[in-house]
């Protein structure tokens, strides 16, 4: 039985037909433009600027970039505070730019930074807060906001989980002093790979763009030891077109997240995310947390993957646990995040999800 059912994966991209992107990149044939800001590339930042109510808006080949990049634009040195409840790219592009990460536990609601422990852990070092914005769930912003200014630090969003949400009808973007994107293929919105960063001081952009083209400023003037970084044409093209479907893709997610949530909430041992802040949502994932549930997570894990469902442990293991990690900074100790991290398991979510195999996965996890 098993072989035959199909497979679900836990993301499956979202893509325009065929023909609206052949005809997107035609011009691209006529241009020989592929690369270096080009016309789409210029294109997509505008759409987006225009989406986002924002005044600057810095497209980048994939989002770790785009954060390494957003970091090293701000000028840090020393100690960054940010949690180990992520993905590897977070903790990544602050040790890539020379920084050190310093480990706050996260709280049990919504995943993010805990933001009353941040405090204790500011020394003389501490140069800026990296929190993320974990599976769309909105970090206490305000908080975080209050303790950058009462200790001068730098405040850089991973928005990676975040995009096309809104606060009280202001775009995530505009928190901090940069949010990064992702666009990747697997994400919300995607232009195949991709990234972007949303600068609070406009003055930065600048800098940013020449920190994604090898830190050329001019035909002869190299100012800045940048990499590269640039989103290309057809990534744009592809942004261009996704962009356009982009809430009708949302709306599709959410009727899946419903169903789940129909099935799910208030089974005992299952702890669904609960946002703290008042936020619109993107759906982009569907954490469960299982906590003195009939089966541990490894189980469901395995029970659906018997069923050819693959889930995923997201995120798990923890990223001060990690080899390259251990060894080389004092990680500290975030139980609440140990906790979630081996508890915690994605179930497959994206647009076109039909119901019928939503309640699948949901009898398969319940039946006994
Ligand atoms: C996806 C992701 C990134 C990296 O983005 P890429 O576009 O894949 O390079 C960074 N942080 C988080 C939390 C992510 O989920």
């Amino acid at each position: 039985m098993s072989s035959e059912e199909k497979t679900i994966l836990v993301a499956r991209s979202s893509m325009p037909n065929f023909e609206e992107y052949i005809e997107e990149i035609r011009e691209i044939w006529d241009s020989h433009w592929l690369t270096n800001m080009g016309v789409k590339h210029k294109e997509l930042e505008k759409e987006l600027m225009k989406y986002m109510d924002v005044d600057n808006v810095n497209l980048f080949t994939n989002g770790h970039l785009a954060l390494e990049s957003a970091i090293a634009a701000l000028d840090l040195k020393g100690e960054v505070i940010t949690t180990p409840f992520t993905f590897a790219s977070t903790t990544h592009a602050i040790v890539r730019n020379g920084l050190t990460p310093v480990f706050c536990d996260i709280n049990p609601e919504d995943y993010t930074i805990d933001v009353n422990k941040i405090e204790e852990l500011i020394t003389d070092k501490t140069c800026a807060i990296v929190p993320v914005h974990v599976y769309g769930n909105i970090c206490d912003f305000k908080e975080i906001d209050r303790i950058a200014k009462k200790y001068n630090l730098k405040v850089i969003y991973d928005a990676a989980h975040a995009f096309a949400i809104k606060i009280n009808g202001e775009s995530v973007s505009k928190l901090g002093d940069a949010s990064m994107f992702s666009f990747h293929a697997t994400k919300v919105f995607n232009t195949i790979e991709g990234g972007a960063v949303i600068l609070k001081d406009k003055n930065l952009k600048q800098r940013l763009d020449y920190l994604k083209n090898f830190g050329i400023t001019g035909p002869d003037t190299i100012e800045y030891i940048g990499g590269n970084a640039k989103m290309n044409e057809f990534q744009a093209a592809m942004g261009i077109c996704n962009l356009k479907h982009l809430d009708e893709e949302i709306q599709k997610r959410k009727v899946v997240a419903e169903e789940y949530n129909r099935r799910l909430k208030g089974i005992e041992g299952i702890k669904l995310s609960n946002r703290r802040i008042n936020s619109t949502e993107n759906y982009a994932y569907y954490p469960v947390f299982f906590d003195g549930f009939k089966l541990t997570r490894d189980e469901v894990f395995e029970k659906l993957k018997e069923h050819n469902i693959i889930a995923r442990k997201y995120f798990y293991p923890l990223i001060n646990s990690h080899e390259c990690y251990k060894s080389k900074f004092d990680c500290g100790s975030t139980p609440i995040a140990e906790k979630i991290a081996d508890g915690v398991i994605t179930l497959p979510l994206y647009a076109g999800l039909s119901l019928e195999d939503a309640n699948r996965i949901c009898d398969i996890i319940l039946e006994d």
